[in-house]
């Protein structure tokens, strides 16, 4: 066992002999680096020596981290912390906010442990998401750092650009970061396509621009061209999803700069032919079976065309409750999405910065966090091996570190861990 951190009355610790991969560009790699944390921030990171220069090391806690390697905290751009999917819905309708809360602690600590130390929150029940953000903003609780929407069911119930308007003041008002809108159908959907647009250009234009004016980032559910081309045009920052975009709506994102979260591990995680094997209702298995057509095509026309991906893991099936990490393929689902990302185009180290330096712009937090330079917010994550060569990399997490501080890993995560089994 290495020995317990003590953490100096100076705030100072200096992780040295490690390899720096900051995300400010991808594949940059720093070998020989060393990090000096000064209380919640970076205060010097870079080659050891240019790190030590002219330096008084009393009052600093130096960590030897030989082999191992740096990267900054991770983020889900796309989360529901207390989602319940097909086949539990029926019996998890009338769950107490008080039982979604304890699932929505477990879930956003599990995210914590594995490295992801941002979550962006897009669409929560009783607004779980606002007390949870608040309560571990506050120190009432160990938790990742979110950034929420709350429940955003309002967005399919209005109607007509002043009802937009006056929902989204709402919405900025009970405290959300991001407003997020359900502007077309999905596989959950009981209806023929899954691509059909809810809301109308003027519907959506004028959600982004009330938001907008109270500074808010809009993210938009948006299946199909239909949507996604209002959704660009209104001047979204984030389509979500695009499972049957076509190369108009990947144009109009790179045309407008909108930021792609394709969650293609859901794409991949329902699979039709499993699906009805497990008895899913028909309508459910032709979505899933609609929604994966061209899907990752379309995002390798993305990355070609120069559209900015983040990953968002969203809701995959659930193993034997709906608790939790999310999981595909026995591995973490963000860990799934960003070898996903890396095989259609963008390379480990261009998936890395949709987990890290580009999720920080959804939310408008580039100044502060998403890389790891002086200056910023330590949130950084410790690995056993290099995420650039291989990303399950990702998944040997020796230590995580948010604001500066160490988080206790449950047993499952110390050294050796290597996913699964956390359910
Ligand atoms: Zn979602």
């Amino acid at each position: 066992m290495r020995r317990t951190l003590a953490i100096p009355a100076t705030g100072k610790v200096l992780l040295e002999n490690c390899t720096v991969i900051d995300c400010t560009e991808p594949d940059r790699q720093l070998p020989g680096a060393a990090i000096l944390l000064s209380g919640p921030v970076i205060e010097r990171v870079g080659p050891w020596s240019e790190v030590l220069a002219g330096f008084d090391l009393r009052g600093v806690e130096r960590r030897d981290l030989s082999g191992m390697f740096v990267i900054p905290g991770l983020w889900d751009s796309h989360i529901h912390l207390g989602a319940v999917v097909v086949p539990y819905e029926d019996e998890y309708a009338h769950e107490t906010p008080a039982h979604h809360m304890i699932r929505c602690i477990r879930k956003a600590q599990d995210n914590l442990r594995c490295g992801i130390t941002t979550l962006r929150s897009l669409g929560e029940e009783f607004d779980a998401d606002l007390v949870l953000r608040d309560a571990i903003a506050a120190g009432e609780i160990e938790g990742p750092r979110i950034y929420a929407a709350a429940d955003v069911m309002w967005s399919q119930r209005a109607t007509g650009p002043d009802e937009f308007r006056r929902a989204v003041r709402g919405a900025v008002r009970s405290g959300v970061d991001t407003v997020k809108l359900l502007s077309s159908g999905g596989i959950p959907w009981r209806s023929d396509s899954i691509g059909r647009g809810l809301h109308s250009f003027e519907e959506i234009s004028a959600a982004v621009g009330e938001a907008h004016g109270w500074g808010k980032p809009v993210a938009v559910h948006a299946m199909g061209d239909e949507t996604v081309v209002a959704a660009a045009k209104a001047g979204a920052d984030t389509i979500e999803h695009g499972f049957v975009v076509t190369e108009e709506g990947i144009s109009a994102m790179a045309e407008a700069g909108t930021i792609f979260c394709p969650n293609l591990a859901v794409t991949d995680a329902w699979e039709p032919e499993q699906l009805a094997a497990q008895g899913y209702p028909g309508w459910f298995c032709r979505n899933a079976e609609e929604a994966r057509e061209r899907h990752h095509a379309m995002f390798r026309e993305a990355v070609r065309q120069g559209v900015p991906i983040v990953a968002g893991v969203d809701d995959l099936p659930e193993g034997p409750a709906p608790v939790g990490i999310e999981m595909h393929h026995g591995t973490l689902g963000l860990v799934e999405e960003l070898r996903l990302m890396s095989v259609h185009g963008l390379g480990n180290g261009g998936a890395l910065l949709a987990a890290t330096k580009n999720a920080a712009a959804t939310v408008r937090a580039s100044t502060r966090l998403g890389t790891l330079e002086a200056g910023k917010v330590a949130d950084l994550v410790v690995l056993g091996a290099d995420p650039l060569a291989d990303l399950t990399a990702l998944t040997t997490v020796r230590e995580v570190w948010k604001e500066g501080k160490p988080i206790r890993l449950t047993p499952s995560l110390e050294p050796g861990w290597q996913g699964g089994g956390i359910r």
